[in-house]
C-alpha cells in the first residue's frame, strides 16, 4: 500500500491510496496486523466506525481493507496531536473510475498541516503493520505533529 496523491480541499483532505495488484488486500492477510496496530496505537480501540453491521472499529479491524485501517490510523494520530475526535474519515473505492487498486480516503481536518503530517506518519505505520518497514515511534511522530500545529498558531 502506498500513498498515490494527496489533495487538500476546503473541508477535507482526499488521499488516493494504491494497493497495486493486491486489490483485495485485507487485514485478514496477516492476523498480527490488527494486534500490532492496537499495541502501537491503543486509542484505535475506542474508534467508532460506520459499517453495515454497526461493529466497533476494534472488531472491524481484524477484517477490513488495509486503506480503511490507514484512514483510522491517520485520524488517531491527528487526535493525539490535539485534533477533535469528532472529525470523520471515509474510505471508498471505484476501481472503474480511479483505476485498479486505487482507494479514496477522505479525512476531515481542523489543521491542514497536522493532517498532512499525520498522513505521512500513518504511511510509515502502515509500512510497519504490513511488514514492509521498521517500527515507527508514535510518541515522537505525535510530538512532531503538535509542533506543526504550534507553527500554524503563531503564523
Ligand atoms: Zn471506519
Amino acid at each position: 500500500m502506498r500513498v498515490h496523491s494527496v489533495t487538500v480541499c476546503a473541508d477535507r483532505v482526499d488521499v488516493l491510496v494504491d494497493v497495486g495488484d493486491a486489490e483485495t488486500l485485507r487485514t485478514t492477510a496477516d492476523e498480527s496486523i490488527a494486534e500490532r496496530a492496537l499495541t502501537l496505537l491503543p486509542g484505535l480501540e475506542r474508534h467508532t466506525c460506520d459499517n453495515e453491521d454497526s461493529r466497533s472499529f476494534a472488531e472491524e479491524m481484524a477484517d477490513t481493507e488495509v486503506p480503511h485501517l490507514f484512514e483510522h490510523v491517520v485520524m488517531e494520530l491527528m487526535a493525539q496531536a490535539g485534533s477533535p475526535r469528532s472529525l470523520k474519515g471515509e474510505t471508498s473505492w471505484d476501481f472503474k473510475r480511479d483505476g485498479h487498486g486505487i482507494f479514496r480516503v477522505s479525512l476531515e481536518y481542523d489543521d491542514d498541516l497536522v493532517c498532512l503530517g499525520a498522513i505521512k506518519a500513518a504511511d510509515k505505520v502502515m509500512c510497519y503493520l504490513t511488514g514492509n518497514g521498521p517500527a515507527p515511534d508514535p510518541a515522537r511522530e505525535t510530538e512532531r505533529l503538535r509542533s506543526l500545529r504550534a507553527v500554524a498558531a503563531t503564523a
